[in-house]
């Protein structure tokens, strides 16, 4: 079933049009991602589900339900807030069970409750702390731990790795998706981050002024990028535009080669592929990969990565000498 519904919501500060008419469904059970720059209206979007937000115009429904007019609290949701948002002068404990004594739950039950939840977080040990005993990591698990305890139907998450260091980020989100899927519950994840988008979701919307470009699963975002927009932001992507389209695909519409699709023409069999002289700018050494900055058509200039474990390539390039590049038609 459809956990949560927009159905052509625009949300508008004055002149800005934070989100623009937008329509939406996220199914049940569904890692699903908002994924776009900073002012894209990811924050917003997620906003008008917990209610803290109206639609200028618009309705957005959840479990079938009209939100209109639901307080926050009478909605299935419950949010992480990037900051963490704990109190500081509670320990984690009290903060985790926070909600259940809100909602008038006894004392014995809240803490049993909440002594599950932080083991489910495995912060099992430190209940009697303050947060600011913990690191930043530790932090965001009770945040986590404080949301779930009130068995929402749906989590919404915005930014809630932002905060953290590389390293933990990458161990946080296979956590997050593994409680996400021992759970079965919904989460809607906002991020700018496309990694972290694409390595933990169903279905991932990219939002781009207001606006959804493509709503798709990571691979098919990746692989048939409905926009230039989309192309670009979601991995690596030499963009062409339609002019040099019209050349190459007979058609007239922009496309997108992969870094990684681009080979020295000389590593391509004859076949569906197409070949470009151009001159070889510069190299990086990237470790596992290298990329090499090609010019080609005298003004256009296209990244292309390959994998260092033969290093013949790289051996054998000058830079600022002529090279031809290549790629399979179907890569475009
Ligand atoms: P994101 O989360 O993708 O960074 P936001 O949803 O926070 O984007 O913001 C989208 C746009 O709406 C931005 O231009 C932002 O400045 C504007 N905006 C958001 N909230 C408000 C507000 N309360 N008042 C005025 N403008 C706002
Ligand atoms: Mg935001």
């Amino acid at each position: 079933s459809i956990a949560v519904q927009f159905h052509n919501v625009s949300r508008h500060y004055d002149s800005v049009r934070a989100v623009d008419a937008i329509s939406l469904d996220i199914a049940e059970g569904e890692f699903f991602s908002m994924l776009g720059p900073s002012g894209s209206g990811k924050t917003t979007s997620l906003r008008l589900i917990a209610g803290f937000e109206q639609p200028s115009h618009g309705a957005i429904r959840i479990f079938g339900q009209e939100a209109a007019g639901l307080p926050p609290n009478l909605r299935a949701v419950n949010t992480v807030f990037q900051d963490y948002a704990l109190f500081p002068h509670m320990n984690v404990l009290d903060n985790v069970a926070y909600g259940l004594m809100l909602k008038g739950v006894g004392k014995d039950e809240r803490y049993r409750r909440a002594e599950e939840m932080l083991e489910m977080v495995k912060l099992g040990q430190y209940g009697t702390r303050r947060p600011a005993a913990l690191s930043g990591g530790q932090r965001q698990r009770v945040a986590l731990a404080r949301a779930l305890i009130l068995q929402p139907r749906v989590l919404l998450l915005d930014e809630p790795l932002g905060a953290l260091d590389l390293k933990l980020r990458e161990a946080m989100q296979t956590e997050l998706k593994a409680l996400q899927r021992r759970l079965g519950i919904t989460f809607i994840y906002v991020t700018h981050d496309q990694g972290e988008a694409m390595s933990m979701s169903d279905r991932v919307a990219v939002f781009n002024k207001g606006r959804i470009e493509q709503v798709a699963a990571p691979q098919q975002l990746y692989n048939q990028p409905a926009t230039a927009f989309v192309a670009d932001f979601v991995g690596a992507a030499n963009v062409f535009d339609g002019e040099l389209a019209a050349t190459l695909a007979g058609q007239r519409q922009p496309f997108a080669v992969r870094p990684e699709r681009i080979r020295p023409a000389g590593q391509l069999a004859d076949g569906d592929v197409v070949r470009v002289a151009g001159k070889l700018l510069d190299i990086q050494y990237l470790g596992a990969v290298s990329r090499y900055e090609v010019e080609v058509f005298g003004q256009k200039v296209v990244s292309m990565v390959l994998p260092n474990e033969h290093g013949q390539f790289e051996a054998q390039a000058a830079i600022g000498g002529a090279i031809t590049v290549a790629w399979p038609r179907q890569a475009m």
